[in-house]
């Protein structure tokens, strides 16, 4: 999303901007973020002598994919925004960019393992069954591999 803050170059001036915006599909920890559904915008922009300070919010939905099951689930995210971008480092100020703070700011709200429900059952080691959809036979008992050294040694003694 891009925004002109050429009108704003005046200490003192502020812009307030509303409305609904589109984000691009993001990677993340290896993860694909989609983001199919548009975003809600509230952000406050005010000049300052050398800069544009940002704040607002931003809230949506996310298509984030479970760590346990590997299916996709559909996230609410609602983050505060507080940005300050010094205008010296703005290239073009008629058209700038705001795209990669939103992001940047979206992932920080993005747990590191995603769950798409705290009681999530994942899939069975053994035959890669969504257990939230279906049991399967196998025996799940992992079996850890120093604990199955010591067993075959007590085995051996038997
Ligand atoms: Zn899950
Ligand atoms: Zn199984």
């Amino acid at each position: 999303m891009k925004i002109d803050l050429s009108n704003l170059k005046d200490m003192g001036s502020r812009k307030i901007i509303k409305k609904e915006i589109e984000l691009p599909d993001f990677n993340f920890r290896h993860q694909e973020i989609e983001t199919p559904f548009p975003f809600q915008l509230n952000l406050d922009i005010y000049s300052t002598r050398d800069s544009f300070i940002l704040t607002g919010d931003l809230s949506g939905e996310l298509v984030l994919t479970c760590s346990r099951c590997l299916e996709k689930f559909n996230q609410d995210i609602d983050i505060k925004l507080e940005e300050e971008i010094l205008k010296s480092e703005i290239e073009d100020p008629d058209h700038f960019d705001l795209t990669d703070i939103f992001i940047e700011n979206i992932l920080l709200a993005i747990p590191i393992k995603p769950i798409c429900s705290e009681d999530c059952k994942g899939l069975c080691p053994v035959c890669g069954q969504n257990l939230n959809e279906d049991e399967c036979d196998c025996d799940q008992e992992i079996i850890d591999p120093r604990l199955a050294k010591l067993r075959e040694f007590f085995d051996e003694d038997d």
